[in-house]
């Protein structure tokens, strides 16, 4: 039975988020504090909203890591400039082409180049390598680079990147601060606004279970990615790292992990919300449950396998070894399972998709406008 306050305000925002008004941080609250019964209620919705959305549609993008060098000492990375017995590597152009061309001839229709920190992959470089693969490919290329001058962004679009990944991490300003040495939550927002007036499609997220992080900074960062206009959101648990200064911390929680997700899901009803890979390091087939719980994303990796040990920002046993047609396959079957089928469209966000439009605004008053 549900009952008690705590059972009342549940249901008050449940029923809001099904009528998709906004949600407030209590609302949040209440649906990330869910037991049981509610949680399956939670999840039920959270898979509804995105099959209203998506319908039985999951996008596979397939991700490359092209180079693990990092000027950053994030706590929780295993690619942090002090983790000082990591073997570095950097794809040059040429290989990166090939790798993209391979993804591509696979039929992914996103590829997302992620890299550490790299200053020595300049704006020109980087930029002159999304323009290869814009020109060959018919592919999205989204980025996930990190921190980089407004110049470098702004050569990157030029180039023809579509969209950029650049995960808030955590709502909370002095968490923020202390996990990522010498840089601010402020500077990461002024750097997501500025991908945005760029024209990017831009993605936020955090991480679950980092230490220190409390329940309503959780809610905070479902609005913070609403307040910023995500259109996508990378949501994972924090997996410690045993190189880095948080290698003896707990690290996040599968079912709460989830409950996150669908709150997410129903927080930024049209969002692109990945099954992270990170789902899978904590539980075996995370993915596939994400895909039931609000996600309708999955990332591949088609990095080489040989750099894919070296590109170990957390430890995840699943997809290190497994070449990218194996995947795919994996992958398929479990949509088929699912009742579901990959994606054969760009997979751009909601907003931007023309025959999602009107049902985008019609439903979703508060998401922003196309970009022209
Ligand atoms: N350097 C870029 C992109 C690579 S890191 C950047 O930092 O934006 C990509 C993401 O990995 C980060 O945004 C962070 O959310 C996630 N990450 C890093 N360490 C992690 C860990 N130990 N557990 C789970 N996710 C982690
Ligand atoms: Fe570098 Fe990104 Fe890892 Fe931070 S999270 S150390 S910026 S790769």
């Amino acid at each position: 039975m549900i009952n008690g306050a705590a059972g009342i305000m549940f249901q008050e925002a449940l029923a809001k988020a099904r009528r998709m008004a906004p949600l407030s941080v209590h609302d949040l609250l209440a649906l990330l504090r869910a037991q049981d019964q509610e949680a399956e209620m939670l999840f039920a919705l959270a898979d509804e909203m995105r099959a209203a959305f998506f319908g039985n549609e999951v996008h596979l993008r397939g991700i490359i890591e092209f180079s693990n060098y990092c000027v950053q000492n994030c706590l929780y990375c295993g690619l942090r400039r002090g983790n000082t017995e990591l073997s570095r590597y950097r794809m040059d152009k040429e290989e990166l082409m090939e790798v993209s061309r391979q993804a591509a001839a696979l039929g992914f229709k996103t590829l997302v180049l992620q890299s550490g920190e790299d200053p020595r992959c300049t704006g020109a470089v980087l930029a002159e390598i999304i323009s290869g693969i814009k020109k060959e490919l018919d592919v999205a290329v989204t980025l996930s680079v990190g921190e980089r001058s407004r110049a470098d962004y702004a050569a990157f679009k030029e180039a023809g990147a579509d969209r950029y990944l650049l995960k808030h991490e955590t709502a909370d300003p002095v968490l923020f601060r202390r996990l990522r040495p010498g840089a601010t939550l402020s500077d990461r927002l002024r750097k997501l606004w500025w991908l945005k007036e760029l024209g990017y499609q831009t993605g936020a997220g955090n991480m679950i279970g980092l230490p220190g992080q409390t329940l309503e900074s959780i809610a905070l960062d479902l609005i913070l990615m609403r307040q910023v206009g995500a259109d996508m959101a990378g949501i994972g648990p924090f997996i410690p790292h045993a190189r880095t200064p948080l290698k003896n911390c707990r690290g996040g929680d599968f079912a709460f992990t989830l409950k996150v997700l669908a709150a997410a899901r129903l927080a930024l009803p049209g969002v692109h919300l990945p099954a992270t890979t990170a789902m899978d390091a904590v539980r075996k087939d995370g993915r596939k449950k994400a895909l039931r719980c609000g996600a309708n994303v999955v990332m591949l990796n088609v990095t080489p396998v040989h750099y894919r040990r070296r590109y170990c920002i957390y430890p995840v046993r699943a997809v290190m070894d497994k070449e990218p047609e194996e995947q795919l396959n994996t992958f398929q079957a479990v949509l088929a399972e699912q009742g579901k089928k990959a994606g054969t469209g760009y997979g751009h966000a909601l907003r931007l998709a023309a025959g999602n439009l009107v049902i985008a605004r019609a439903l979703s008053p508060w998401q922003s406008s196309p970009v022209e």
